[in-house]
Formats: C-alpha cells, sequence, structure tokens
C-alpha cells in the first residue's frame, strides 16, 4: 500500500511517520528531511532549498519534484509513505504520473494550536527523537538517550507564520483533490501521538 501523509505544519506528520514504518512494511519518504540532509551537506540543492526553507515558503516544485522522482526510483517497486509531499496541486498531478496512491491520511488539527506546537518542537541530535517542551520540565535533554535537542531553525515564530499561511493556501486544497479520488482518509491530529496511532490503525487496517 501507498501512502501519502497529509497534514499542516506541526499537524504530527513526522511522529505517526515514524510508528507507521515501524508496524507495516513501507518506506518512509520525507521530503523535509531530504532537504535538511542536503543542507547540512551544503549540496547545490541544499544551498538553493534553505533559501526558502528560511524564509517558510515551498522549495520550487522542479527541485522538489525531481527529488522526490529520485527517491521513489531508489526504493524500487517497494510500497512507500510520502510524507511532506505533495503540498500543492501541481506537485499532486506530478507524483499522479509518476505512480499509483491507495491512501491519504490527512492529519486534521486546530490551526490555531499550531503556532505553540511548533515554536515549541525540539528534536535529538543523538537519536532523532521528535519532543515538545512542555513534557520537558525546563530540561534540555532527550527523554530517551540523554542527547542534545536542538530548535528546527524554521521553527521560529516568523517563519512559522509564513508556513501556516503557504498551508492555507497552497495544500490544504488537496484535501478535496485527493476526496475527489476518493483515496482521502481523516484523522483527529488533536490527541496524544498514541492516541492518534490509534486511529491511524483503523483506516490503515
Ligand atoms: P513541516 O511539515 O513541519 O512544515 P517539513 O519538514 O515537511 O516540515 O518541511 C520543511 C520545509 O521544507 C517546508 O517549510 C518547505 O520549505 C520545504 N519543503 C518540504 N516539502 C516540500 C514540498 N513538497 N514542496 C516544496 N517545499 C517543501
Ligand atoms: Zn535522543
Amino acid at each position: 500500500m501507498n501512502i501519502i501523509l497529509l497534514g499542516a505544519p506541526g499537524a504530527g506528520k513526522g511522529t505517526q511517520a515514524t510508528r507507521i514504518q515501524e508496524n507495516y512494511k513501507v518506506k518512509h519518504i520525507s521530503t523535509g528531511d531530504i532537504f535538511r540532509y542536503n543542507i547540512k551537506q551544503q549540496t547545490e540543492i541544499g544551498v538553493l532549498a534553505q533559501s526558502y526553507i528560511q524564509k517558510g515558503q515551498l522549495v520550487p516544485d522542479e527541485v522538489t519534484c525531481k527529488i522526490v522522482e529520485i527517491a521513489l526510483n531508489e526504493i524500487n517497486n517497494e510500497n512507500f509513505m510520502l510524507d511532506g509531499f505533495p503540498r500543492n496541486i501541481n506537485q499532486a498531478q506530478v507524483l499522479d504520473k509518476l505512480v499509483k496512491i491507495d491512501k491519504v491520511i490527512d492529519i486534521s488539527v486546530d490551526l490555531g494550536a499550531l503556532t505553540e506546537r511548533i515554536c515549541g518542537r525540539r528534536s535529538c541530535t543523538a537519536c532523532g527523537n521528535l519532543t515538545h517542551v512542555s513534557r520537558l520540565g525546563g530540561k534540555n535533554t532527550c527523554e530517551k538517550c540523554g542527547g542534545e535537542l536542538i530548535q528546527r531553525s524554521d521553527d521560529k515564530e516568523e517563519t512559522v507564520k509564513s508556513r501556516l499561511a503557504v498551508y492555507s493556501e497552497q495544500t490544504a486544497p488537496l484535501i478535496e483533490y485527493y476526496k475527489a479520488q476518493g483515496k482521502l482518509v481523516s484523522v483527529n491530529g488533536m490527541g496524544t501521538p498514541d492516541e492518534v496511532f490509534e486511529e491511524v490503525k483503523k483506516v490503515l487496517g
């Protein structure tokens, strides 16, 4: 089964993606992770992507579609889960020409709650664990491994505003797009990560 994870920034796509990957046989393809890896290595794509990401804008479709095509070729015929792609109608149309998608899981959240969620988000430099300041009791170390926690540079308030605006204008219309294709399933993203995953399991069967 090939899956798309849809949802606003901060809806919990990354957290659910980890759980889905552990429980179902799907390769996780995250455009955000691919861009961050390229930024770290300062590749040509990384340098270009960084200039958009730091402003909270989408990386141009030519670049994004290309990296997804490469990633899809690399997994040769295994089932996959796309996380962070597509993010606009054009990307969805390009994707429809490349592969068959079975289910689109929309993690729906109250947009008003997102700024707080995203701005408090931290990730572990050692194990990649995602967490939130509200769970840390003032500490800045990973609950799982004790590693150092950092904030993503695009999780600062100014950038987050622009990412949420881009989501409403360009990404939210994909909900209707996939509903029309009969592929959309919605889960309520306002619970704890485990509660949301219970719902995900129900819709994935
Ligand atoms: P989030 O879902 O929390 O916004 P991601 O890690 O998915 O974070 O993406 C981080 C940034 O990478 C986005 O704000 C955007 O600038 C860029 N990006 C990721 N996926 C895409 C995409 N499909 N198209 C264009 N830009 C993208
Ligand atoms: Zn850790």
